[in-house]
């Protein structure tokens, strides 16, 4: 999984490039990062940058990387969407092959739209019962989800995956899932809903993104930390040299990536971020 060169944990390096989960990792149950403040300033001091990765959708995370102040490029909807604002000045050419606003795109794997056709199908074609964020109407996903009507607009722009309820069977659900499977389409059990979109994960966006800050400066080295909460994270702590765990109450068996150095945050969500990064940039602080 791990495709960076191994790290020489020894020494102090040039630069850290910073990539955090958001839910339960930078942001608390409140959505407030305010414990993270002095790790976060202390960041933005040095000007490593910091790269949001969320299974939030873009327009749910511009907001919140506006409040963060950070410019990097955003990882949205679990890395099938790599959004590049043009003060990431990480690409000379004009990134990706979308405009969403100030945002250059890049997707992998589906689109919302054909991940939405091929279930929609297979519901007409087998009479399967199941509705999703396709199927509602503003006040619908605000009935489903509880958010208010600003969040449930930014939640339902969804550019590469599809939430929906399964109200079937057992068996028929596991006759649909491997149906979409051979259409390319996996699915994630979330809290709530099940989750459909491409073949992908944030690791994917993770790569992305080094490979762009690599190409702007080749001759940077960059140590890659990445910080998560929950199983959707693994493949990106993976793929990081330095992993972060933040404990998350609702996951006690924990994660267990397979990065070259690994840290166990001792509490939850922004507090946990906080001493885990401060630790990390300690060699730093003179630097500011
Ligand atoms: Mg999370």
């Amino acid at each position: 999984m791990n495709v960076l060169p191994e790290p020489d944990l020894s020494s102090i390096h040039p630069g850290l490039l910073v990539f955090s989960d958001l839910d339960g990792t930078l942001l608390d149950d409140a959505y407030s990062w305010e414990a993270a403040r002095p790790a976060l300033g202390l960041l933005a001091a040095l000007g490593f940058p910091l790269v949001l990765s969320s299974s939030k959708t873009l327009d749910e995370m511009t907001g919140i990387a506006a409040e963060l102040g950070t410019t990097a490029p955003l990882i949205a909807e679990n890395g099938a969407v790599v959004a590049v604002p043009p003060e990431a000045n990480v690409s000379a050419a004009p990134f990706g092959t979308e405009q969403v606003g100030p945002y250059g795109i890049e997707f992998n794997g589906l689109t919302r739209k054909a991940i939405v056709d091929h279930a929609h199908r297979l519901r007409q074609r087998e009479g399967y019962q199941f509705e999703g964020f396709a199927d509602w109407s503003v006040e619908q996903v605000i009935e489903h989800t509880g958010l208010n009507v600003a969040q449930a607009t930014h939640s339902m722009a969804r550019l590469a995956t599809e939430p929906i309820l399964w109200h079937d069977t057992e068996a028929l659900w596991e006759r649909f899932e491997s149906e979409l499977k051979a259409e390319g389409v996996r699915t994630i059990k979330g809290g709530r809903f099940i989750h459909l979109m491409g073949n992908i994960d944030k690791a994917m966006g993770l790569k992305r993104v080094v490979e762009l800050y690599q190409e702007l400066n080749p001759d940077m080295e960059w140590h890659v930390v990445a910080l998560g909460d929950s199983p959707n994270d693994l493949e990106m702590l993976s793929a990081a040299h330095t992993a972060v765990v933040i404990p998350n109450p609702r996951h006690p068996a924990g994660l267990s990536p397979t990065a070259p150095r690994i840290i166990h945050a001792s509490e939850p969500g922004p507090t946990g971020w906080n001493q885990a990064l401060l630790q990390l940039l300690e060699p730093y602080q003179h630097h500011v």
